[in-house]
């Protein structure tokens, strides 16, 4: 049998793996397909095309769009995009801009509330384009401001409390669009976790391509609920494990195997979709 893992970070965005140390994961457990998924990045493909290449594993490029509907935060998985597409890079830097920004907010409540932690510290860091809340609260343990990445979010950066600010996202319309414009496949993330099932209907009327069915942290039964959800609206069905590295404990990459026929479904999607953009041209 043949497996892959449609949804992993790397410190392009707030995972603390290289594509080179990924890779080599998934080769070690046996991997036939890898799918980058870094937040609102597509950075970190190239290289990570790259090193899958000579590691033997066929990649398969993505990126995690933060969206909404109707107040509901929701994440946009898009498969196979084109990297180079120009307008998914500039509203990509749109976004990127948006999370430095709020970097700077939330670490000037910091100092409101008497935590020195400098907001170069985050910067250095994070050393990417697409820095979020993980980085700062790594920033705060290195600096000896809490003892853990734990404390830091219940303390400052979880949803209300003292140091959290909003994050101004783009529509998840907008989100499926920008990734069909650029040639890939829509697919909601972790459903079960954003809780996000009155919206499926909306977002499938809009182009929606998949479901993430499967998911670290999704049960036998949660994954089973999306399947019927999927079968229902005849949608594409992935999966992976999220693995952000080290950041959040043991990494997670290999606690889900995702069938390699789902990535063959994927690709022929895509294909037919992008013939079907050819032809309307
Ligand atoms: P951001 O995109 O900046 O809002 O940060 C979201 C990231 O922070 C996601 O990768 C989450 O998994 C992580 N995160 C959110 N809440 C927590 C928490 N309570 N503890 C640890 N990580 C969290
Ligand atoms: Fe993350
Ligand atoms: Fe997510
Ligand atoms: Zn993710």
């Amino acid at each position: 049998m043949k497996f892959a893992d449609l949804h992993l970070h790397t410190h392009f965005s707030d995972g603390t793996f290289s594509p080179e140390e990924l890779a080599g994961h998934g080769r070690r457990l046996g991997f036939a397909a890898l799918a980058l998924t870094d937040h609102d990045s597509v950075e970190g493909c190239a290289r990570m095309a790259e090193v899958c290449g000579a590691a033997g594993i066929e990649f398969i490029s993505g990126t995690e769009l933060t969206a909404e509907h109707n107040d509901t935060e929701l994440h946009l998985l898009g498969y196979l995009v084109d990297t180079q597409n120009e307008k998914l890079l500039a509203n990509l830097a749109r976004f990127q801009a948006v999370r430095q920004n709020r970097i700077r907010e939330m670490v000037a409540h910091l100092n409101e509330l008497n935590v020195p932690l400098q907001v170069e510290s985050v910067f250095a860091l994070a050393n990417c384009k697409s820095p979020g809340r993980p980085h700062v609260a790594r920033a705060l343990v290195k600096a000896g401001l809490c003892k853990s990445l734990d404390e830091a979010f219940e303390r400052f950066l979880k949803k209300n409390r003292p140091a959290w600010v909003p994050k101004a996202k783009m529509s998840a319309l907008e989100g499926i669009e920008l990734i069909h414009q650029a040639g890939g496949l829509a697919v909601m993330a972790h459903p079960g976790l954003n809780r996000t099932d009155d919206v499926i209907p909306a977002l499938v009327e809009a182009g929606l391509d998949g479901l993430e069915c499967f998911h670290t942290k999704h049960s036998t039964a949660t994954s089973g609920h999306y399947l019927e959800i999927a079968g229902k609206f005849h949608l594409l069905v992935t999966g992976g494990s999220d693995c952000h590295g080290f950041s959040k404990g043991k990494p997670l990459i290999g606690t889900v195997k995702l069938p390699y026929e789902r990535v063959e479904k994927l690709k022929q999607a895509a294909a037919s979709r992008r013939s079907s953009l050819v032809t309307r041209h």
